[in-house]
């Protein structure tokens, strides 16, 4: 090689080296001696080539319990002239802390020249983040920043595999925006993204917390999925209906484009699913997809189910929601009256039951219209009805000798007590019915605790100096704690049909209703069992100490209630 030859090939791989941006080359002496120092050292070090030069290789970055292996290493490399394998070495940096470097080595010895050791290390910081970063962009949206199809289905698939050990229902939905390719169209791509964007910060909003639970499908698809709470499939469709609604609500609220305000509109479709279970995550998708085209197609609803079963369901609550708000208007409500009796089988008097009559519902019971009319508020009406009518009956009943020690119990909601004027009501009522409020008994359950429990304490004490009194219905059955309980103003506990069941099975169902009346008698109360049907369970229930009975064993709720006079005893 001529000489200007072998200086530009030298220059050239010096600067090779020197620019060299991702990987710090380091030259030694044979005693460790640095002689070389490209920039990349610095910024994988923390030396500049000025502070490294003539320092030793051990003082600067081989830290103190790795010194002698390194030197026997650097020695042997010399005497040798050949490199090591290459490694992985966690080095230190000028600040003291720990660098982790793959670290190449060689001893460069050309004729009649020092033999020189070079050192090529990279950076693992730099890999170990960008290893993160080629990860996040394979499960992640880069425009929206969501989850990608795969991640959803990864963890959709671990839903199914019941890696949460839960067993429940969950919801998935797909958000589609409509006529998005026209977006695109008219106002360009970069504000077609901001649309993206927008969706996917409206779902962020709505799913707040479970932000994990978003993905973006592709194109203006989204996906989300939603652990309901309800056990019950009628249950779940409802709250995931609610909450494809809150979604199209965020989604839908206006945005400004070019200056110009837009607004959009989407379509949802949902699939509810039992998990663990059996169906894949993109059979999943399939079935919110098949119900996103046909919310598309439709042109009254945005919101679809893929199940036709599950999507009558909630037709039907909406439905059933519309007909009760006409239902006190309409005439179709009645009072039937269930006789209450006493140990010696006496008349003292009813349970007051909603009835419901209506063309398309014709046997509607009220464990079905209840829980509907308290989640759509019209059970506010209903109820004030249902007491409208039991006093107009004890006002009457107050004037015959025969009836005047007659009580009638009613059923309240614990939405009646929420809204704050249950007492302002009720005496409104005893007023102008001239109802005697010691014959008016109102059912509360265990669900009243979970109110605002002072409030509510306030308002019962409020009550019963009205003289009405008050009573625990379905008592055992709910999951409010012993010492709420004791807390709660009460006259009567009403022991849970399920319990009078159990009395007839030996062992423990027995047991624990017994332990329920003692429960009852401890504290003070009056105790009533409800749903006795056999002579044996009357008698059982007598001798556990019970005061009151109701059930069929004595009669059958009745919207004739002149039927259960003179005497109730004549019935059986
Ligand atoms: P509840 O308060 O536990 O009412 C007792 C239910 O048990 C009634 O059902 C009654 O018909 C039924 N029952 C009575 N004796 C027997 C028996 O011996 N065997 C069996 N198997 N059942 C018996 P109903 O009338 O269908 O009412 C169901 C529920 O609807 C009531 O349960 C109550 O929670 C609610 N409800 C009814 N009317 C009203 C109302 O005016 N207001 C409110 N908030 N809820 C009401
Ligand atoms: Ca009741
Ligand atoms: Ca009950």
């Amino acid at each position: 090689m001529k000489n200007t030859e072998k200086q530009r090939s030298e220059a050239r791989f010096r600067k090779l080296f020197d620019d060299t941006q991702a990987m710090s080359i380091q030259g030694y002496r044979a005693d460790g001696t640095v002689v070389y120092w490209n920039d990349a050292s610095e910024k994988i070090y923390g030396y500049s080539a000025h502070e490294a030069l003539q320092q030793s290789l051990y003082d600067l970055i081989i830290p103190h319990e790795m010194r002698a292996e390194v030197k026997q290493a650097v020695a042997w490399m010399f005497e040798h002239q050949q490199g090591i394998p290459p490694a992985r070495l966690n080095l230190k940096h000028k600040n003291g802390t720990t660098v982790p470097v793959y670290s190449s080595h060689t001893v460069v010895a050309l004729p009649n020249d020092e033999p020189i050791m070079f050192c090529m290390d990279a950076d693992m910081r730099a890999l170990e983040v960008a290893e993160a970063e080629v990860q996040r962009l394979s499960y992640y949206d880069p425009l929206t920043g969501l989850p990608n199809r795969r991640l959803i289905l990864e963890r959709l698939e671990a839903l199914m595999r019941g890696i949460n050990g839960n067993h429940a229902l969950a919801a998935l939905l797909i958000v589609d925006i409509d006529n998005f390719h026209s977006i695109n169209e008219s106002l360009g791509y970069s504000n077609g993204d901001r649309v993206l964007v927008h969706c996917a910060q409206a779902l962020q909003q709505v799913n707040n917390p479970c932000n994990d639970n978003i993905a973006r499908l592709g194109k203006d698809e989204f996906v989300v999925l939603f652990p309901c709470t309800a056990p019950s499939f009628d249950g779940a469709a409802t709250q995931a209906e609610q909450h494809a609604t809150q979604i199209l609500e965020r989604v839908e609220e206006r945005l400004t484009l070019n200056n110009q305000i837009h607004q959009l509109n989407a379509c949802v479709g949902i699939t509810l699913f039992r998990y663990p279970g059996e169906l894949a995550g993109d059979e999943l998708i399939r079935q919110a997809d098949i119900a996103l085209k046909t919310a598309k197609r439709s042109n009254k609803t945005s919101i679809r189910f893929f199940d036709p079963v599950m999507e009558s369901a909630v037709k039907e609550r909406v439905q059933i929601s519309q007909a009760l708000n006409h239902a006190i208007e309409n005439n179709e409500l009645a009072l039937a009256l269930q006789p209450q009796i006493n140990k010696q089988q006496q008349l003292i008097g009813f349970e007051g039951l909603l009835r419901w009559h209506h063309p398309k519902f014709p046997n509607i019971s009220p464990d079905d219209f209840i829980p509907i009319a308290e989640a759509d508020g019209s059970i506010i009406e209903l109820g004030n009805w249902v007491l409208e009518k039991s006093c107009e009956l004890l006002g009457q009943w107050g004037t015959n000798e025969a009836r005047k020690h007659l009580k009638i119990s009613i059923n309240v909601s614990s939405v009646q007590f929420r809204r704050g004027d249950v007492v302002e009501r009720v005496k409104h009522v005893i007023e102008k019915t001239g109802a005697n409020p010691c014959n008016l008994r109102l059912e509360l359950t265990e669900s009243i605790t979970a109110e605002d429990i002072d409030f509510v304490i306030t308002q019962m004490q409020s009550l019963r100096r009205l003289g009405v009194t008050i009573s625990l219905d379905d008592f055992g059955t709910g999951y409010a704690s012993l010492a709420y309980l004791t807390k709660l103003p009460l006259d009567e506990l009403k022991i849970d049909r399920a319990f009078v069941r159990d009395l007839d099975k030996q062992g423990k169902g027995a047991l624990l209703t017994e332990t329920i009346i003692s429960l009852g008698r401890s504290m003070n109360l009056l105790v009533i069992a409800e749903g006795v049907e056999t002579q044996q369970q009357f008698e059982k229930l007598q001798s556990l100490g019970c005061d009151y009975f109701q059930g069929y064993l004595f009669g059958k709720p009745s919207t004739d209630p002149e039927k259960y006079f003179p005497s109730p005893c004549s019935l059986y």
